[in-house]
């Protein structure tokens, strides 16, 4: 048995039973890593020793400890969370030797809960990007097809989770970074509702709109991964006091019943065809057991691209100020201060992250503020109240992850607009800060993978998952493997 294809819950009965070691879990992903991580190109650092060294700890646990539900599982962590004493880069130049003093709420909540850091994943650089090429280091391939990218802009945690070089994976979601590479490697990807999961120690991009939530191999593994990283943290002011129920409790519900918004702003030309037939069938699935679907209208759907676009890059201006060259990493000295400054970010950011910073800075600098970041926030209200409106007749909203399956490497990499089109189908979740997942639902022609997402109430990700898991239960999508 390869113990590296397994799920969560697969390896926990497992584990508990003592069937099988941690330490044969470990060796198994590494065994994995080791004959196609060269192909896939996932990881920024690889923790080997590391994992090994948590091994020994959580082996040495009491099994059926059920406090530690993540007991023994290898996961990988995309690398923008700070990892205690382990080089955190955002796949950035500016970064590259930082290794940050402290660990991320969310990473720290995984150690209580018994996991083994595999690695530290690929990224466009600051999570700025959809398909890894941003990266600073490397562009990550995508399993299904090693010609294509894996989405982002957590795409390394993606494709490493496809791949089987990990169990699961932490991404973060902005505007989709989370569903959207999810949706194109054939995987689960949860974005939580904004204030679900602290913050603290993940770095900052858009810091109105980061959520970090799991990646995982199915729904199940993405509601025990929520359990282990939700909840309340005083270090995180943004984080929210709501109580954290058992996620994973209401799955295999049933969902006779349960109101299924359909958008028609979701289903637009230049939408690919394969892609729309595999959604509506999916609608069809969810209907025939027993949800009952109703048409909703989100109006101010085609605002959203825009509105992010201004607000994202305004916040990130503001939060890469830091990057200085005096506080952090790489330095390019000049001949003052000054100098300093310009070399270090000049040559530390890449091409997108300069562009970012100065559309930012130019939103909000005096005379151009009120027209641009201020208009920005009054669409996101609006975008946030027809959620509000819509959900007042649903349960759920039902729509596609992306427009279309995984592009080749290299297509828009040039043009940054129909880039930034990739996430028009995710962004308004984020803008308006309710949760979403993107689950697993059928194949293109050429056999890449679709993604269907559901979108929830604030604070609602129980429903959302019920949802899922029903849907994810009845068909074979989410068993499908890439052939490496
Ligand atoms: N692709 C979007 C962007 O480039 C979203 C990124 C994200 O969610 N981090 O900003």
């Amino acid at each position: 048995m390869e113990l590296s294809k397994l799920t969560i819950s697969e390896l926990r009965g497992l584990l508990d039973r003592k069937e099988v070691t941690v330490r044969e879990v470990v060796d198994s992903v590494y065994k994995r890593i080791d004959s196609v991580e060269d192909r896939i190109r996932a990881f920024v650092t690889i923790t080997r020793d590391k994992a090994y060294e948590m091994a020994s700890v959580s082996g040495n646990r009491a099994v059926n400890d059920n406090s530690m539900p993540l007991r023994g599982i290898p996961i990988a962590v995309k690398d923008n969370m700070c990892t205690k004493g382990i080089r955190t880069t955002c796949s950035s130049k500016i970064l590259h030797s930082f290794i940050p003093p402290y660990e991320s709420t969310a990473t720290a909540r995984l150690i209580e809960n018994g996991y083994i850091l595999t690695g530290k994943t690929n990224l466009d650089e600051f999570a700025m990007g959809s398909s890894t090429e941003n990266s600073g280091f490397h562009t990550t391939r995508n399993p299904w097809d090693l010609e294509r990218i894996p989405g982002g802009s957590s795409g390394g945690s993606a494709a490493a989770v496809a791949s089987d070089e990990c169990i699961a994976a932490l991404g973060s979601d902005t505007g989709g970074s989370i569903r959207q590479p999810a949706a194109l490697c054939g995987i689960v990807g949860l974005k939580p509702t904004y204030g679900r999961v602290s913050r603290y120690g993940l770095v900052a991009f858009a810091s109105s709109l980061d959520q970090i939530g799991p990646l995982t191999k199915n729904v199940m593994d993405s509601a025990i991964m929520l359990n282990a990283i939700s909840g309340h943290d005083p270090l995180d002011s943004t984080s929210a006091e709501a109580g954290v129920p058992d996620h994973t409790s209401t799955l295999g519900r049933d969902i006779k019943g349960m109101k299924i918004g359909i958008p028609n702003e979701y289903f637009i030309d230049g939408m690919d065809k394969d892609v729309e037939g595999a959604v509506k069938k999916a609608i069809n699935q969810l209907e025939s057991l027993g949800a009952v679907p109703v048409e909703v209208t989100l109006p101010h759907t085609s605002y959203a691209v825009a509105a992010y676009y201004i607000l994202a890059t305004s916040e990130a201006s503001s939060n890469l100020a830091r990057y200085d060259g005096v506080k952090y990493g790489f330095r390019a000295a000049g001949k003052d201060l000054l100098e300093t400054y310009m070399n270090t970010r000049a040559q530390g950011f890449s091409p997108e992250v300069k562009r970012r910073i100065m559309l930012g800075t130019y939103a909000l600098s005096s005379g151009y503020y009120d027209a641009y970041y201020k208009k920005a926030q009054q669409v996101r209200t609006l975008i946030k109240r027809d959620f509000e409106e819509a959900f007042k007749a649903v349960d759920v909203i039902v729509t596609p992850t992306t427009p279309t399956a995984a592009f080749k490497i290299g297509e828009k990499a040039d043009d940054p607009l129909q880039m930034y089109l990739s996430d028009i189908f995710t962004i308004s979740v984020n803008l308006a800060g309710v949760p979403g997942i993107s689950i697993p639902c059928g194949f293109t022609s050429n056999s890449l993978p679709i993604g269907l997402q559901i979108i929830g109430k604030h604070f609602d990700e129980e429903t959302v998952l019920m949802a899922a898991y029903a849907y994810e239960q009845s068909t074979e999508w989410h068993k499908r493997k890439p052939c490496l």
